[in-house]
């Protein structure tokens, strides 16, 4: 419902317009179409542990009464299940809870309150850095990030250049930045930002462009190796409503004639490989609804686009999401495995080791059935379907402490550890391609006997 107050700001944008006063950009006239911001005031996250036969009573309470699955991790024997819970449902969650003799904690007391914390910020930094808006010490908006593109295409054009590969639901534009220092080289691609509430993704994906163009001097190899795609914002019309409306926003906000009440389709379930066998929903009030048909969405359409268009030369895809830090591998529609596994496993494990020397941080490795659920038409499947040896679904920090609200200070220390499992990850993927030439063992004796 647009207020009266959003009506006579609307009207004065075109009486500004039409009397040379300042106007507003498009995306600020969208962001006032945009109802009053959504409060998650006294929700609270619960912790419990479940095993298999209690699974299902607790997977019930998902989508009833206001109460949403967060997360449900494997933790053999049993299962690790994050609960947000509005106030009006918390009796009955904490009744099943002791019903079934389950164990609980309260992980977050108030998620408003920590909605708000993450809001906050302070801009004060800013005025020596006129050049460009991004920072590592708060979450931004697409606009914040497409300007620091623009940015990096105008400083680093031997290096950097930009491609619009689409437009999103609501036309915002769908962009991946290349960074390469010449032809004929294997290709990496990086996304962020499928799911909208993810908002440690865009931003680490962010920081991971910032270090492969503006400190590119710093890792030569990783450049001069390989060319980059790079798209930091897969699904901007939903991250913009989960920063202006709904902070727990996952889907696309593509509208649906058949269900005009329930927008949005989980864009990590709408790839059309294996589309809709499991682990995805046909309701399109699922915030896992798989869509009408196999890539209904623009972004997911864009992205299939481009990954064909190149998909001899891309030999690694990563997808990176949050939270509960994971590397996974595919398959996530089978317990089958790949034939590619033990290549992909070997490059993960050297990834996961260099991203713990950073600050200690420890991830669960393996396939996305093994460690988390199945769930089909996911990005990650479609890329290694159509013949990318290496694919990869992240799931960053952090264990659920905070979830999907990851305090702005986690940022920083976020992006370093995963660029340096990124650049792990590269070399090793680099060493797989092309193996390190080993001389002769008699060439090695040779040389020993006449030192002697
Ligand atoms: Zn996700």
């Amino acid at each position: 419902m647009i207020e009266t107050w959003q009506l006579l700001v609307v009207v004065m944008v075109l009486l500004g317009t039409s009397c040379g006063l300042p106007s507003l950009t498009p995306e600020e006239i969208r962001s006032l179409q945009v109802p009053k911001p959504v409060s998650y005031s006294g929700y609270k996250l619960f912790r419990t542990d479940v095993g298999l036969v209690d699974l299902p009573v607790v997977d019930s309470l998902d989508n009833s009464d206001g109460i949403d699955l967060w997360s449900l991790r494997k933790k053999n024997p049993e299962y690790e299940i994050d609960l947000l819970t509005p106030p009006d449902a918390e009796q009955k969650v904490r009744g099943v809870f002791n019903e079934y003799n389950l164990t609980y904690q309260e992980v977050i007391g108030d998620l408003q309150r920590a909605i708000n914390l993450e809001l906050s910020e302070d801009d004060a930094f800013l005025w020596n850095r006129p050049a460009h808006p991004m920072t590592w010490e708060k979450y931004h908006s697409v606009q914040d990030m497409y300007q620091y593109i623009d940015y990096l295409e105008a400083q680093y054009s031997h290096l950097v250049t930009t491609e619009e590969i689409g437009l999103s639901y609501e036309n915002r534009s769908l962009r991946v930045v290349k960074i390469s220092t010449g032809p004929n080289k294997p290709a990496i691609w990086i996304d962020g930002g499928l799911h909208a509430r993810e908002w440690v993704s865009p931003a680490t994906v962010m920081y991971i462009l910032h270090h492969l163009t503006e400190f590119s001097w710093e890792e030569p190899d990783l450049v001069s190796n390989f060319d980059w795609y790079i798209m930091p914002m897969a699904n901007p019309d939903g991250y913009e409503y989960s920063r202006l409306h709904d902070r727990l926003w996952r889907k696309t906000r593509s509208v649906n004639p058949e269900s005009p009440n329930c927008v949005g389709v989980d864009a990590n379930r709408n790839f059309g490989f294996k589309w809709s066998m499991g682990g995805s929903s046909q309701n399109p009030c699922s915030s896992t609804y798989a869509g009408p048909k196999p890539f209904s969405e623009p972004e997911t359409r864009a992205i299939r686009d481009f990954i064909l268009s190149r998909k001899d030369q891309l030999k690694v895809f990563v997808t990176i999401h949050a939270y509960s830090q994971m590397w996974m591998l595919p398959w996530s529609y089978t317990l089958e495995v790949s034939p590619q596994y033990q290549d992909m496993y070997d490059v993960a494990k050297l990834a996961l080791d260099g991203l713990k020397t950073v600050n200690g941080t420890e991830y669960s490795l393996g396939q996305v059935t093994d460690l988390l659920y199945i769930a089909s038409g996911a990005s990650g499947d479609y890329a290694h379907s159509v013949g990318i040896p290496y694919s990869y679904s992240l799931e960053l920090r952090d264990l659920g402490q905070y979830g999907f609200i990851l305090p702005k200070e986690q940022i920083e220390p976020t992006g370093v550890e995963t660029y340096q499992g990124i650049k792990a990850m590269a070399r090793a993927v680099y060493d797989k391609l092309f193996p390190p030439v080993q001389f002769p063992i008699s060439v090695n004796e040779e040389a020993t006997v006449s030192i002697e």
